[in-house]
Order: structure tokens, then sequence, then C-alpha cells
């Protein structure tokens, strides 16, 4: 199990500028990351464990779904989280044309628009798959790539008791941006145990900055 694959470990040595892959150490924060919701089954629960702990994170949306449930997206926004850009369909990216990859980026950017006002969003490539020509068309935009440099490894359908002792083994540290999906119910069961952990060895939990 290795919570922090090779890949990430080259990423890192990119500038945030232009593949974000960690976050301030301020407040001991920890900037957890949802991936593939809005999910009505799921991501109510999860809004409810983060507001119980006054914990705020970052919500990589696909447009799809955020267009079929508006309202989870009004509340992310409403109760402090960061909405990202996760593209509209999910499609496989490395088989897309590079027009029809910003074809999804740019739908999903107008959608979000509605609810928070802004114009460009941090996009997280579906599966973290993206190019080198990608990559470039951003640094030219001026806008960076959202990746993670923890992956809670919750897509796995491990039982969530054996993910969390997993994750304590090798816990995360300040500044860590954790990957973890809305998608089914494992990364609320995982975090109802883990937040209160973390939170008493002095964690904090922070969105990412738009
Ligand atoms: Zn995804």
């Amino acid at each position: 199990m290795n919570f922090r694959p090779s890949k990430m470990r080259v990423l890192r040595w990119l500038p945030d500028a232009v593949v974000c892959t960690r976050a301030s150490v301020r407040n001991k924060a920890l900037y957890l990351s949802f991936d593939d919701g809005p999910d009505p089954r799921f991501t109510p629960a999860l809004l409810d464990l983060l507001k119980a702990h006054g914990a705020h994170a970052s919500f990589f949306l696909i447009g799809r779904e955020a267009e079929k449930y508006p309202e989870l997206v009004e509340r992310m926004v409403a109760e402090g989280h960061l909405i990202g850009n996760h593209s509209f369909s999910h499609p496989r990216f490395n088989l897309l044309s590079m027009a029809e990859k910003l074809a999804e980026i740019d739908r999903t950017d107008l959608l979000l628009a509605r609810f928070d006002g802004i114009r460009h969003h941090r996009f997280r490539p579906p599966r973290g798959v993206f190019s080198l020509a990608l990559t470039l068309r951003f640094a030219a935009a001026r806008r960076n790539l959202a990746y993670w440099s923890y992956d809670s490894l919750d897509y796995q359908r491990k039982p969530p008791a054996e993910l969390i002792e997993l994750l304590r083994k090798q816990p995360p540290c300040a500044g860590d941006i954790l990957l973890m999906h809305d998608d089914s119910d494992c990364s609320t069961l995982m975090l109802a145990t883990l937040i209160p952990e973390w939170k008493a060895q002095g964690f904090t939990f922070a969105a990412l900055s738009a």
C-alpha cells in the first residue's frame, strides 16, 4: 500500500503554478478533496459530517452531475467549500482531441460559474490523466492543474476499517491534498473516524484557494 505513488513524487518537482500537488502548511491544514460528485446518495452525509466538524474541503465536480443536482452544489458553496472542475462527462482524456478536452473543461467552468460567480475553476483531470500539451495550454492561460499529494485509495472498495488502519500507519502531513471520492460512502465512513483523530492531533481542514 502506498499513499504516495511514484508519479506524485515526480509531479512534486514541477512548480505549483503548473501542477498543484501541495498547499499551505499554515494552521497545520489538511486539504480534503472529493472527486466524481455530486451524488445525492452520498454527498449529503459527507457535507453533514464536514459541517459537524467545522471542516472545509474541495469538491471536484463532474459537470453533468452538478447540472442534475444543483441543490448539492449550492449547499457546497453556501457552506464554504471550494467547487472545482472535473470535466463535464468524466471521459478518458487520453482518447480526446485537444478541442474535445477544452470543450469538456469550458462547459463545466461555465456551469460552475452559475454557483460561485468564478470564471475559471481549479481543474482536476479525470483519473488524474493529463498530457504535456494540456499542461502547457493551462500554463499559458496561467491556470494550473489541481493534483493531489496523498491518495486515500478509497476507490479500491476495501472495507473502510481496513483503510483507516492503513492511513493511520502512513498518516498525511500538513499541506497535503488528500484525494477522496463522494460517489460511495467509503470516504464518509473513513472520515467519521479519522477527522476527530486528526483534529485531536491539531490538524485543521481547509478548502483550496480559488
Ligand atoms: Zn474522477
